[in-house]
């Protein structure tokens, strides 16, 4: 704000002052969540699209407030990254993944669960992600990391090492919202990644034009060539599911199939009978 205009300052001062009490009531009200269990697991299928039948899942937090319902991580997720809270949320969306997918058994093959720059950075990442995985009998490789190439890039060196004893472990990583921001050839190339998601704003972008639909059928050549798994995002329509199959993309995940739903919708799904 400028100095000759008094007033602009005061309304400045005002609205930062509004903006940390606001961001206090929310730390707080996410403290007593954490405590209260109010936090969800969702699971959303990922779509086999030339067999239509599921046997994967991401897992999506959801935030069950008292007031105000069900809130989506857009609305706490930020707050949690800054103020460091993600972590212990991490590790708790890990433990309920891992007992849900003992509960399931081998139907389903793995879900994969997104980790945020600060959970990736997490200094002991690995030996956390191992306990609950052996705390719940499960084989590393039922789990996939989801991270995004913003995370790696901070620390190119550093990451490939955490990926390489994550990889070694057995855990499957994923490269998500592939296709924005750092993307490159070197990503898929350098890291052991087993998947990566082709972010959803092709899709999005497909009914505008051609230029779109040759650089997906590209990232799907890409992903032959290297051997890496190819997932779809946000596949909303049937024209757009028509496209996938049509250019050979495996894998697709989308409100066309299903949203992220409660662990008993997804077992619904599954046509699993967890009835004793
Ligand atoms: P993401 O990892 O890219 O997850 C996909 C998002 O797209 C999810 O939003 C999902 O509900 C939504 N989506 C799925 N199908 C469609 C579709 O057909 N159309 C559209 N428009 N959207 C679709 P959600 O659950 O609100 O999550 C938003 C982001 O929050 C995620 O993006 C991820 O970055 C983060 N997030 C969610 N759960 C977790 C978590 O457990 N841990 C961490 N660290 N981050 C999470
Ligand atoms: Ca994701
Ligand atoms: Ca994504
Ligand atoms: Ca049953």
């Amino acid at each position: 704000a400028k100095a000759e205009d008094p007033g602009a300052i005061a309304f400045f001062d005002e609205e930062t002052r509004a903006h940390a009490v606001q961001q206090q009531v929310l730390h707080a009200e996410i403290d007593r969540a954490l405590d209260e269990h109010q936090f969800e697991v969702f699971y959303q299928p990922i779509v086999n699209l030339s067999s239509g039948r599921t046997d994967r899942f991401e897992a999506l937090v959801r935030w069950r407030h008292p007031d105000r319902g069900l809130l989506l991580p857009e609305e706490f997720l930020p707050v949690m990254e800054t103020n460091g809270l993600i972590i212990e949320l991490g590790y708790w969306i890990l433990d309920q993944v891992c007992q849900q997918l003992a509960q399931w058994g081998p139907r389903v093959v793995n879900v994969a669960v997104n980790l945020s720059d600060r959970e990736f950075w997490h200094k002991d990442l690995l030996p956390h992600v191992l306990d609950i995985v052996k705390r719940h009998h499960l084989s590393p490789d039922r789990l996939a990391l989801e991270i995004t190439e913003g995370v790696l890039m901070r620390r190119p060196e550093a990451a490939l090492h955490t990926m390489q004893e994550l990889h070694d472990a057995g855990l499957r990583l994923h490269i998500d919202d592939f296709g924005t921001g750092y993307s490159s050839l070197e990503t898929l190339h350098r890291f052991p990644v087993d998947a990566f998601k082709i972010d959803r704003s092709f899709l999005q972008s497909l009914a505008s034009g051609d230029h779109t639909s040759r650089l997906m059928i590209a990232l799907v050549g890409l992903g032959k060539s290297l051997g890496l798994a190819v997932v779809a995002e946000g596949v909303e329509t049937g024209e757009q599911l028509t496209f996938l199959q049509s250019i050979g993309c495996a894998t697709g995940q989308g409100y066309l199939f299903m949203p992220a739903v409660n662990s008993d919708d997804a077992a619904d799904l599954l046509d699993l009978d967890l009835s004793d």
